[in-house]
C-alpha cells in the first residue's frame, strides 16, 4: 500500500459534533427557524460542508457577511435561503438576486442599488431591513432614518422590484448577562418592527438573537436565530458557560506533528529573540505551525499546546511557520502529535484555553487558522 503522507498540520472538523450542535440549538429555540452563520469560511471550520451539514441537521437558513461569500455558497449548490449583511456601493446586487439571496439594507444608498438591479434583472429582490437598535455599528438609525427606508421599501415592494423578507437587528452584549443595553435593544426593536409592520410591512422573519442570546435570553428569539459560534461548539464567552453547559461539542481539533525534538543545555536561547533561555538541560519540541497559520504572536510565552499527555506552554516567540515547546525530560519520537486545541476529551486545550492564553475571543482563535492548514473531515 502507499504510505499516506503524514500531514505537517491539521484541523479535524468534526461533522457529527456540528450536526448535533444544530440540534441542540433547534432544541433551545424551540419555535424558532435556526440560521447557521457560515461567514469567514464557516469561522474557519470550512463553509460549505459546514452549511451542508448544518441544514441536513435542521437549520433553514444560512447567513453570511458578504456577497461573495453567499455567492459561493450557491455556486456549491446549496439550496435553502442565504441571507447576506455586509454590502458596499457598486456591490453584485444583480448577481445576489438571481442567485436568490436575500439581501440586508441598511440605509437608503443601498435600496437604491437593489431596487436599480432589480429593475435590471426583472426580477424581485428579496430584501431585510436592518435596524440599529443600540449596536452602533451596521443597521438603520431609528427616527428619521427608519421612517424613510421603511417607506422607500414600500413603495418599492408596491413596484414589484422588492419584497421586505425580513426586520433584523444585532446585540452589542448579549454575552454579558444583564447587560442594560440588551433589554434596552430588545425595546427598541420591538419599536421599530412595529412601526414597519403598522405601515405595512409583512417580515417574513423578525429576528436579533445570536449565539449568546440564543443561548441565555428566550425573550430574544422571535422567529429565528442567528447562530455561529455555537453551531461551532465553542462558548461565546466564558462568562456564560463551557460549551458542555449548553449542550455543545467543540468542532474543530487543531493539532501537528512534532517536527524534530531534540536535547539542548541549560542556557539556550529559543526562538527570535531570545525570550525563552532554558534552566537546565532539557529536550525542545519543534511545532510547526506559526503565526501564517493563524496562531496568534500574542501566545509567545503563554499559548497550551498538549504533547504526550501533557501541558506544555510554547517557549519563546511563535514564529511565522512553527514554534518551540520545552518538553523537560520527555523524550516524545519525533513525528508525536501535538495537540493545540480541541474538544478537551484528551486532556487537550480548549479553543476558550488559547483565548484567554492571548487575551481575545475564542471566535478569533478558531477563525484565524489559515488555509495552509488542511481541514480533514470527519
Ligand atoms: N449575526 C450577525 C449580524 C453577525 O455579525 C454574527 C457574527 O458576528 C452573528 C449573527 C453570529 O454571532 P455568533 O457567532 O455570536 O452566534
Amino acid at each position: 500500500a502507499e504510505p499516506t503522507a503524514a500531514l505537517r498540520a491539521r484541523a479535524e472538523i468534526d461533522l457529527g459534533a456540528l450536526r448535533a450542535n444544530v440540534r441542540a440549538l433547534r432544541a433551545r429555540a424551540e419555535g424558532a427557524a435556526v440560521m447557521a452563520v457560515v461567514k469567514s469560511d464557516g469561522y474557519g471550520h470550512g463553509a460549505v460542508p459546514c452549511a451542508r451539514e448544518a441544514l441536513a441537521a435542521g437549520a433553514s437558513w444560512l447567513g453570511t457577511a458578504t456577497a461573495e461569500e453567499a455567492l459561493a455558497l450557491r455556486a456549491a449548490g446549496l439550496p435553502g435561503r442565504i441571507l447576506c449583511w455586509l454590502w458596499v456601493p457598486g456591490g453584485p446586487w444583480r448577481q445576489a438576486i438571481e442567485a436568490d439571496i436575500d439581501v440586508s439594507l441598511s440605509g437608503m444608498w443601498a435600496l437604491r442599488e437593489v431596487v436599480a438591479a432589480a429593475r435590471a434583472a426583472g426580477r424581485t429582490a428579496r430584501v431585510q431591513l436592518k435596524a440599529d437598535t443600540g449596536l452602533g455599528r451596521n443597521g438603520c438609525q431609528p427616527g428619521k432614518d427608519w421612517a424613510e427606508l421603511v417607506a422607500a421599501a414600500l413603495r418599492a415592494e408596491a413596484e414589484g422590484l422588492v419584497r421586505v423578507t425580513g426586520l433584523w437587528s444585532h446585540f452589542a452584549c448579549a454575552d454579558e448577562p444583564g447587560h442594560p443595553s440588551i433589554t434596552a435593544q430588545l425595546a427598541r426593536f420591538r419599536e421599530m418592527t412595529a412601526y414597519a409592520e403598522e405601515r405595512g410591512v409583512r417580515p417574513e422573519v423578525r429576528h436579533i438573537a445570536n449565539s449568546p442570546a440564543t443561548l441565555t435570553l428566550p425573550e430574544t428569539h422571535f422567529d429565528l436565530v442567528r447562530t455561529g459560534i455555537a453551531m461551532y461548539g465553542v462558548s461565546p464567552s466564558p462568562e456564560l458557560g463551557t460549551p458542555a453547559d449548553f449542550g455543545l461539542r467543540p468542532v474543530m481539533t487543531l493539532s501537528a506533528s512534532l517536527a524534530l525534538v531534540k536535547r539542548a543545555p541549560g542556557g539556550h536561547g529559543v526562538s527570535y529573540g531570545h525570550h525563552y533561555v532554558t534552566s537546565g538541560e532539557t529536550t525542545l519540541g519543534l511545532v510547526p505551525v506559526g503565526y501564517a497559520d493563524g496562531i496568534p504572536r500574542h501566545a509567545s510565552g503563554t499559548g497550551p499546546v498538549l504533547v504526550d499527555g501533557k501541558w506544555r506552554t510554547i517557549a519563546g516567540r511563535v514564529a511565522m511557520d512553527q514554534f518551540v515547546v520545552d518538553l523537560g525530560g520527555d523524550e516524545p519520537p519525533v513525528g508525536s502529535e501535538a495537540v493545540l486545541f480541541g474538544p478537551g476529551d484528551r486532556g487537550e486545550p480548549t479553543a476558550e484555553d488559547w483565548a484567554q492564553a492571548c487575551g481575545t475571543i475564542a471566535y478569533e482563535i478558531v477563525t484565524r487558522i489559515g488555509t495552509r492548514v488542511p481541514r480533514v473531515y470527519v
